[in-house]
């Protein structure tokens, strides 16, 4: 069994590398986003601190903490979203990794309160359904456990669905939410995300009517993620 010190500080190195990457690709500015894991056992989570510049951030930086968002580990506060997390890691045992960023063009949907129709491949290889959006919390929802409160809305959208079967969410008003099986995973959601939500809007511009059939997304979709996958190479996992 693996001791508590290793699993801390895996989490912790996954943590940092997965919110670094968040800066490479292009997601976020200043110290805009967070990225969090949860553990095997689902007692601990790291998520990145509040407020630091991410041309700054270090390992020992990385806070961890329970489910209830106690710190365990760490001199920082943790991310003022950590209670968003904490409520999808709660309620969906499947998600190990959340990201959250104001990725311009995801943002730009979730402002509009508007879905990011599957309208092609590249959208359906990830994601297996539209990325919806969730509805606009009430004034007494943002007021009295605001972060918490968020991560209702995600909850009551996605309800008894697998989040990782269409790993993104937007929240009305405010960004996007995207799911993963670790840290890195759910970065890379983000970042296709953001793709498919500017294609999707140039090309709703071109033609507002477009189709997509079913036929072809569920293709796609489950020739990488079904029970007879066959696309990549097979790993020894
Ligand atoms: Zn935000």
């Amino acid at each position: 069994m693996e001791n508590y010190q290793e699993i801390i500080n895996e989490l912790r190195k996954n943590v940092l590398e997965a919110n670094l990457n968040l800066v490479k690709y292009g997601l976020v500015i200043l110290t805009w986003g967070n990225v969090s894991e949860i553990d095997k056992s689902r007692k601990y989570v790291a998520i990145k601190p509040s407020g630091v510049p991410y041309s700054k951030m270090v390992l020992d930086d990385i806070v961890v903490t329970d489910l209830e968002g106690n710190v365990i580990v760490g001199n920082l506060k943790p991310s003022s979203d950590l209670q968003t997390h904490l409520e999808i890691y709660k309620k969906y045992p499947n998600v190990s990794g959340i990201c959250h960023t104001h990725s311009k063009w995801a943002t730009i949907f979730s402002q509009a309160n508007r879905s990011i129709k599957v309208l092609g491949t590249t959208h359906s290889d990830y994601f297996s359904k539209d990325v919806e959006t969730t509805r606009l919390l009430t004034e007494l929802e943002v007021k009295s456990n605001y972060e918490k409160n968020t991560g209702k809305v995600i909850l009551e959208k996605i309800g008894e669905n697998n989040p990782l079967d269409c790993p993104a969410i937007l929240v009305a008003g405010h960004a996007p939410f995207t799911f993963g099986h670790d840290a890195l995973n759910s970065v890379e959601n983000a970042l296709v995300l953001e793709n498919v939500a500017e294609m999707a809007y140039y090309t709703l511009e071109l033609n507002s009517d477009v189709v997509f059939p079913k036929y072809v997304l569920d293709c796609h979709y489950n020739r990488k993620h079904g029970k007879n996958a066959y696309y990549g190479q097979k790993t020894s996992k």
